[in-house]
C-alpha cells in the first residue's frame, strides 16, 4: 500500500471524532480531514462507557482529564446492575470472581452466593450508592475500576473541542458517491461540489457504511443467531432535586428485551432494547411508558442490526464504529470497540511507517473482528441463561441462542464451576471480559455446576469478617454527587487525574 499522509474521515459522529483525535494525537504529521453531513446528522445515543474509554483518553493519549470533565460533564459508573436471573446481582470492571484472598482455598467465585452482597471495594461501593471510598485523611480514593456516563451531545461537543485544539479540518458537506476503481476509493463526491481525495478513507458513517459497505461491498455477518434484539426506545426525565446519581447503569429485564437506566448529572436516560420478532413498536413503548412513568420527552425508536463486516481494512478503506459492527448495548461496549479500533489504526500505521503492509492488515482485521466477536459471545451468555421472566421471548432466547465462541467456556463451568483455569486457554488475553466476566454472569445468574464448594467453618468466618469490613469501609465513601463536589473544588489531581488502568479494557 503507498504511503499515508492524508486520511479522509467520513462521519462525524463519535467515531468520525474519536478516529480524528487517535490519529493525530500519534501521528501529528498527517492531515486529517473529517466530512460530515448536516443533513443526516449523527445516530445521538450512546452514553455508557467501559473502563477502556478513560485509558484510551488518558493513558494511551494522554489528554489532560480537566478538560473533559469541564466539557463533557460526565458521571461516574462502576458497573452494571443486572436486573437479571434469580436475584439481582452487580458487574464490576475490578475483576472480583477471578481474585483469591489469604486464607481461602479457592478463587472468590466459589464462595458467592444469593446472601453475599459484595465481594471487593467496587461491588461494595455499588452496594452503598458510593462512587469512590474515602482515604485516611478523608479525600476521595479516586481508584481507577471505573467507567462513565455521558450525554451523547456534551462528549461530541469536548471531542469536536479537541479536534479543534489538534488542528483536524471539518468539513460540513453530504458525499453523494465515492469513485472506486480497481477495488479502492479513489475520490468522495460532495454535495458542495468537492471531489475530495486520500491516501486512507475512515468510513466512520454509521449504519449507512458509505465505503466499506455500500462502496467495496464487503459482506456483512449477522449476529442474530446469538442476539435476537434489533430495536430500542430511547426516553427520559429531567432528575429530581435530591434524587441520588447511582454510581452504575442499570440493565432490567423486560418482557422482550431489557431496559437500560443511564445516570447523568441533571438528566436520566431510559431505553428498551427489543426484538421486533417478539413485540411490536407499539407494544414495546406502551410497555417501556407503563414501566417508567416519569418519561418527560417524546420516546425515540432507533432500528439497528447486529453483527459486523467480513473485513473492516479492504483497500485503501478502515471502517470505524457502526459503520465496521453494531452490537446492543447490554454491555455499553460500542465506543470501547472505537477505542480499540482507532488505536489498533494507529499503531498500525505508526508501526508501519505509514506504509501499511499486506500482513499489518491482516492482523488488523484478525483483531477488530475478533473484539465483535467475543461481546457478541459475552452478550450470549447474558441471554442464554436469563430465568427472570417466562415470556416468549426469554423461553426463545433460554432454548435457542448460539453460545457460539462462548460454548466451550461455558461448558467447561457446567463441568467445573467458576474455575479460573480456562482463562488463559479458552479466552483470548484481547478479550475486554476475561474469565471474570463470564465468571460473574454465570455465577451471579445461578447457573448450576457439577464442581459446587463448600467452604470450611475457618472460611465462612474469614468471608464474614472480610464482606463485613469492606462494607463498612464503602458506606464511609463518597457518593456521585460529594465526588463531583470534590473535583470541582480542588480540579483534577495528578496527570491523569481520577482515569482507569486496570481492571477490563
Ligand atoms: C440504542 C442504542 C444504544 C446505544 N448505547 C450505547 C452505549 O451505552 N454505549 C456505547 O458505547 N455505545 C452505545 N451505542 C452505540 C453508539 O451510539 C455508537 O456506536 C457511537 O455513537 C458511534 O456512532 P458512529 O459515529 O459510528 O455513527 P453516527 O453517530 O451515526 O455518525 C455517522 C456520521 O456519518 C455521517 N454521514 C453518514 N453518511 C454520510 C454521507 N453520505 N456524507 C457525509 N456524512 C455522512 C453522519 O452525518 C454522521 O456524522 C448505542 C447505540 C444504539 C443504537
Amino acid at each position: 500500500m503507498k504511503r499515508i499522509d492524508r486520511v479522509v474521515i467520513l462521519g462525524g459522529g463519535s467515531a468520525g471524532l474519536m478516529a480524528a483525535v487517535t490519529l493525530k494525537r500519534k501521528l501529528p504529521g498527517l492531515e486529517v480531514e473529517v466530512v460530515r453531513s448536516p443533513e443526516l446528522g449523527i445516530i445521538g445515543v450512546g452514553e455508557g462507557t467501559t473502563a477502556s474509554f478513560p485509558r484510551h483518553f488518558f493513558e494511551y493519549l494522554k489528554l489532560p482529564p480537566a478538560r473533559f470533565y469541564e466539557v463533557a460533564e460526565p458521571t461516574w459508573k462502576l458497573g452494571i446492575r443486572f436486573r437479571w436471573g434469580p436475584v439481582d446481582f452487580d458487574y464490576t470492571f475490578a475483576r472480583e470472581y477471578e481474585q483469591r484472598w489469604p486464607g481461602m482455598r479457592r478463587n472468590l467465585g466459589f464462595y458467592r452466593d444469593r446472601q453475599t452482597p459484595w465481594m471487593g471495594m467496587a461491588s461494595a461501593c455499588m452496594a452503598q450508592g458510593k462512587a469512590f471510598p474515602r482515604q485516611p485523611d478523608g479525600t476521595p480514593h479516586f481508584h481507577h475500576q471505573h467507567a462513565f456516563h455521558i450525554e451523547n451531545v456534551k462528549l461530541v461537543q469536548w471531542l469536536e473541542g479537541l479536534c479543534r485544539d489538534e488542528q483536524v479540518v471539518i468539513t460540513e458537506a453530504t458525499m453523494e458517491r465515492a469513485e472506486v476503481a480497481g477495488g479502492e476509493v479513489t475520490a468522495l463526491i460532495l454535495n458542495d461540489g468537492r471531489r475530495v481525495t486520500a491516501d486512507l478513507y475512515v468510513d466512520a458513517s454509521g449504519f449507512r457504511s458509505e465505503l466499506l459497505g455500500r462502496a467495496l461491498g464487503v459482506p456483512f455477518e449477522t449476529y442474530e443467531g446469538s442476539l435476537f434484539c434489533d430495536r430500542a426506545v430511547i426516553g427520559g426525565w429531567p432528575r429530581a432535586a435530591g434524587e441520588p446519581i447511582l454510581p452504575y447503569t442499570v440493565a432490567e429485564t423486560m418482557n422482550a428485551g431489557w431496559c437500560w437506566q443511564i445516570e447523568h448529572e441533571h438528566w436520566i436516560n431510559r431505553g428498551y432494547v427489543y426484538s421486533s420478532r417478539f413485540l411490536s413498536d407499539e407494544a414495546a413503548l406502551a410497555e417501556f411508558r407503563e414501566r417508567n412513568p416519569r418519561i418527560a420527552n417524546e420516546p425515540r425508536l432507533v432500528k439497528f442490526r447486529s453483527g459486523r463486516h467480513a473485513r473492516l481494512w479492504q483497500g485503501n478503506v478502515v471502517a470505524i464504529g457502526n459503520a465496521a459492527g453494531f452490537v446492543e448495548p447490554l454491555e455499553a461496549t460500542a465506543l470501547q470497540v472505537i477505542c480499540v479500533e482507532t488505536s489498533t489504526l494507529a499503531d498500525s500505521l505508526v508501526d508501519s511507517l505509514q506504509e501499511p503492509t499486506p500482513s499489518i492488515v491482516e492482523l488488523y482485521n484478525e483483531y477488530n473482528t475478533g473484539a465483535w466477536d467475543d461481546i457478541r459471545d459475552f452478550l450470549a451468555v447474558h441471554y442464554a441463561f436469563n430465568t427472570r421472566l417466562d415470556t416468549p421471548f426469554w423461553r426463545t432466547c433460554r432454548e435457542e441462542t448460539d453460545l457460539a465462541g462462548a460454548a466451550r467456556v461455558v461448558r467447561y463451568f457446567l463441568e467445573n464451576g467458576p474455575s479460573v483455569l480456562p482463562g488463559p486457554v479458552l479466552i483470548h488475553p484481547s478479550n475486554s471480559f476475561g474469565i471474570d466476566g463470564y465468571l460473574t454472569m454465570l455465577v451471579a445468574q445461578e447457573v448450576p455446576h457439577g464442581k459446587p464448594y463448600t467452604p470450611t467453618p475457618a472460611e465462612r468466618a474469614l468471608w464474614k469478617e472480610r464482606i463485613g469490613g469492606l462494607g463498612q469501609h464503602a458506606r464511609r465513601g463518597f457518593t456521585v454527587e460529594e465526588a463531583l463536589a470534590v473535583i470541582r473544588r480542588q480540579g483534577v489531581a495528578g496527570p491523569a487525574g481520577p482515569s482507569s488502568r486496570g481492571g477490563r479494557r
